[in-house]
């Protein structure tokens, strides 16, 4: 499985995942034209994306979703309520394709399990997504106001995590925003600051974990050296051996291989050492 951050942070975001046969956007919170442009960065055609999914109808994750799925006659998957949060988005022309908790989406080679979070959405989910060729197993959890039992639940034994960071609890405060925002991002159904991905982490976090990308930080209330730090403190001390990795806000990550990441801590190799 390949994974590809296009872009992450509050003003948008978009993640590729890919098996040898299917690729799938997990949301699309960038203009219809800025995605094409980021795909793009990457290698990769926007005719070839087999299906968006789209985890909540917040702009930063859904900006895109209407003028992208036209364009290329991409497939949306929507949670119900969230399809009708997005109405304004969608012309009705669109390939709207309903999932749930319940109803768990096998697209091509990729199994995408959706979990409830916490969050001031209508309908919020994060997912798990695995590979079923290879057993690869991603998980994507970002706009949690805080991690519930199901998240820890789903998010057991992945081999890469991409992990909401979003702020640091003293720029937050002393940043530019209204209080009433600064309550909204620090309240219980808001946004994961770095102290907290931190100790979602060592709860969550199994010896052969190849990967954790901090994903969704602030700009306003954040800085990727504090987050890498706050979270890879606590990751060196479970004795964390895969790649800690930080999204951007204005370009694309490198695609990440997830057998790669497997393979650097693997058991076997854990003993020759
Ligand atoms: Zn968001
Ligand atoms: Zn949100």
């Amino acid at each position: 499985m390949k994974v590809t951050i296009l872009g992450s942070g509050s003003s948008g975001n978009s993640i590729l995942v890919e098996s040898s046969t299917t690729r799938l956007l997990i949301d699309a919170g960038f203009s219809g034209r800025d995605l094409e442009r980021r795909l793009a960065a990457v290698g990769r055609d926007a005719d070839s994306i087999d299906a968006l999914l789209v985890t909540h109808e917040h702009s930063d994750h859904t900006r895109g979703i209407g003028v992208f799925a036209r364009r290329w006659g991409t497939p949306l998957y929507l949670g119900d309520r969230t399809r009708i949060a997005c109405r304004h988005l969608l012309s009705g022309t669109e390939e709207i394709r309903s999932y749930s908790c319940a109803h768990p989406v096998v697209l091509g080679g990729l199994r995408i399990e959706p979990f409830l979070t916490v969050h001031d959405a209508v309908d919020p989910f994060a997912v798990a997504v695995s590979e079923l060729e290879t057993g690869e197993k991603l998980g994507i959890a970002t706009d949690l106001g805080r991690p519930n039992v199901a998240v820890r639940h789903a998010l057991r034994e992945c081999d890469l995590l991409v992990l909401e960071s979003n702020h640091d609890e003293i720029l937050l405060r002393e940043s530019i925003y209204p209080w009433s925002v600064k309550l909204r991002i620090a309240g219980s159904h808001g946004h994961l600051s770095n102290r907290a991905a931190a100790e979602l982490v060592s709860t969550i976090y199994h010896p052969e974990l190849g990967g954790v990308v901090l994903a969704h930080l602030s700009e306003q209330a954040n800085d990727p050296f504090l987050a890498e730090d706050a979270v890879g403190i606590k990751l060196e001390r479970l004795g964390f051996r895969g790649e800690l990795l930080v999204g951007r806000q204005h370009e694309p990550l490198e695609p990440i291989d997830v057998s790669r990441l497997k393979r650097r801590v693997a058991p076997e190799q854990l003993s020759l050492l």
